[in-house]
């Protein structure tokens, strides 16, 4: 209780009531990777240590993360490398679950508008420049340009339809926060009156897959993340209890303006295991 209580004073932020208690009943938990378990190529100090604990608990995991610029294999190999225990089947990103609803589609021409290292994880289905069924939007960089936002805003005026891999605002990179793919997204959609499929976060149906596979009612789930739109918002809608981490791209005064308040904030992931009583 006083944990709980002495990390809400000493950061000032409003939250929805004592994390403790919440955290009683908590069996599984949900990881966003980037920011919370590292950033760039730095693990966030006790990071590992957190995810070797919960799992030495026998709680059931899984890492979420609506990173656009690695293959599923490119996240795996980069999370074990960093030295985490996690196994390729737990982790679910947006291009997973991309690749869950285009196939639902059944064989949809596509244009993937995605970075060359994530364009391998689409390989099963059929590309087409020029009369896609589907214009799939992921990261891509620097690459965006006003003609390729005419190109796109063309194809879905006349009826392509837009996915969107994440809708996110910005990201925390090593080089501080940069602008991300929300906008270019935004854009289309106003140009076009019409409205992307969120593959990711904060999406509903991304959040029940994850829940899915862990089996549990969204209540005993906790997500813990450093955005407070994608992962907490995302999370509390879906049933979750939501732990937001002031680490990656947490930024104090903009989750104080935010309207979501977190069940729990903590300075890092490291704090996890005491408060969740371990
Ligand atoms: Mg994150």
């Amino acid at each position: 209780m006083n944990l709980a209580n002495g990390l809400t004073r000493a950061t000032g932020a409003a939250m929805k009531g004592n994390g403790m208690q919440i955290l009683d009943s908590i069996q599984g938990v949900l990881f966003d990777i980037d920011g919370v378990l590292y950033v760039g190529k730095e693990v966030i100090p006790g990071a590992i240590e957190t995810v070797a604990l919960l799992r030495q608990r026998g709680l059931p995991l899984r890492f979420i993360t609506n990173t656009t610029t690695e293959s599923h294999q490119g996240l795996h190999s980069r999370l074990t490398a960093l030295g985490f225990n996690v196994s390729a089947g737990e982790i679910l990103s947006a291009v997973s679950a991309a690749i869950v609803a285009l196939r639902r589609m059944k064989n949809p021409r596509c244009l993937f508008v995605v970075d060359d290292r994530v364009r391998g994880d689409f390989a099963e289905f059929t590309a087409d420049e020029k009369f896609p069924d589907v214009v799939v939007v992921g990261d891509i960089g620097n690459r965006w340009s006003y003609d390729l936002l005419n190109e796109l805003f063309g194809l879905v005026r006349k009826g392509a339809h837009l996915i969107a891999l994440h809708k996110n605002r910005f990201w925390q990179t090593e080089k501080g926060l940069q602008m991300d793919i929300g906008a270019f997204v935004t854009g289309i959609e106003y140009a076009t009156g019409k409205r992307a499929t969120i593959m990711g976060k904060p999406s509903p149906a991304f959040f029940n897959i994850a829940l899915h596979e862990l089996g549990l009612a969204p209540h005993h789930v906790a997500i813990v993340g450093d955005d407070i739109d994608s992962d907490i918002g995302g999370g509390q809608d879906a049933g979750m209890r939501g732990i937001l981490v002031q680490t990656g791209k947490y930024r104090e005064d903009y989750a104080r303006e935010s309207a979501i308040k977190p069940d729990l904030l903590l300075p890092s992931v490291a704090e996890l295991p005491r408060v969740l009583g371990f």
